[in-house]
């Protein structure tokens, strides 16, 4: 043997694309979800010799504030894409448990599982949307952990706070419902973090990649009630968040970020309206998904015009959906980034026409 043997689950794993691992070149990116609100930090270290604090006070006080749920109910992690991770880890059986899904859905949870050997329960979105809760109950089975991303990505539907009550009440003392809210703050008022005090098995993953515009600080958070959190807080890192992250994360949560977080939520919200009435009028587009998030979904008539784009300099995000590999993910940008958008179908039309 020339290279030490990997175990089966590991070996076939094929390796995870996310939106920043391919290397394109293009001047607009609108295919990460990603806010077009960049900000300046201060950051000033004089203790950097010291190791973190493994929770940082300042952060989990103020994210304890803007939640609603009492700071022992909140845990910082290293994105929500850790907070997947370290629920999976926690709560699931290598070999032996499964995780529930509904697809089309966030690629994580599957990659998780794989990389863990947890198998997965595919179920679909429109099972989810449209089952009754004891059919979904018996589709759910033993699964231990249940991955409903609200408002979903890339769909961008989303399940009704009493859907959720309702599944997560089946399924006490069953299975875990996982709620991950990364695009929360764009239809805040549809939270499933009221839900926590009531029921015993629900966790709420929340992120500042997305509405806080920090997806390059990695931060996430998970909130529950402390009881489920005991033992994630044995199985994660020693210290997941360096001093520097937790010193910006305490500044994009004081009350005058937030303020400013919401205003640019307003702003994309609205861009977003135009965006999706410029789509309805093009040719090109056959079918939309506006959802709740700050993204748009949607099938093309035709995949060649994701390479018009791309020669534009404007990068979004193909992918296949339904077995067809003419699907669009196109995040909200600001102003200037929308026009790239409209120059884009102006140019596809009248490629089309000749
Ligand atoms: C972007 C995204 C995440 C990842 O959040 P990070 O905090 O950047 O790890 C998690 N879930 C969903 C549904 C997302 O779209």
């Amino acid at each position: 043997m020339t290279s030490i043997a990997l175990p089966e689950n590991i070996d076939s794993l094929k390796a995870y694309s996310s939106a920043k691992s391919e290397k394109l070149t293009g001047t607009t990116w609108l295919n990460a979800n990603e806010s077009p609100y960049a900000k300046v930090y201060e950051t000033c270290f004089d203790t950097l010799n010291r190791y973190p604090d493994p929770q940082p006070e300042a952060v989990i006080d103020a994210y304890s504030q803007y939640s609603g749920i009492d700071t022992d109910g909140v845990v910082m992690t290293r994105g929500a894409d850790e907070g997947i991770e370290l629920l999976v880890r926690t709560y699931c059986q290598p070999d032996k448990d499964s995780i529930t899904i509904f697809t089309p859905t966030y690629g994580m949870y599957k990659v998780t599982a794989d990389t863990h050997n947890v198998s997965i329960n595919e179920l679909s979105q429109q099972q989810l949307a449209d089952a009754s809760i004891a059919e979904l109950v018996s589709a759910i089975g033993d699964s231990k952990l249940v991955f409903i991303c609200n408002p979903n990505n890339p769909t961008g539907s989303i399940q009704p706070l009493q859907r959720i009550a309702q599944l997560a009440e089946s399924l006490a003392k069953k299975a875990l419902i996982v709620v991950d809210e990364a695009y929360i703050e764009f239809c805040e008022q549809q939270s499933c973090a009221p839900l926590i005090s009531g029921l015993d098995n629900i966790v709420v993953l929340r992120t500042l990649s997305k509405a806080f515009a920090l997806a390059g600080l990695r931060v996430g958070f998970m909130l529950s009630n402390p009881k489920l959190l005991a033992p994630i807080r044995k199985v994660i890192a020693p210290y997941p968040v360096s001093t520097v992250v937790a010193v910006i994360a305490a500044q994009a949560l004081s009350a005058d970020a937030i303020t400013q977080m919401r205003r640019q939520v307003s702003i994309l919200n609205v861009a977003k309206k135009k965006l999706i009435s410029w789509l309805q009028e093009s040719e090109i587009v056959k079918e939309i998904f506006s959802g709740e998030g700050n993204f748009v979904t949607l099938q093309l008539t035709d995949k060649c015009y994701v390479q018009i784009a791309t020669q534009m300099g404007l990068i979004m995000r193909p992918f296949l959906l339904y077995g067809q590999d003419n699907w669009l993910r196109i995040s909200i940008g600001n102003e200037q980034e929308l026009k790239q958008v409209k120059s884009w179908l102006a140019v596809c039309r009248q490629a089309e026409e000749v």
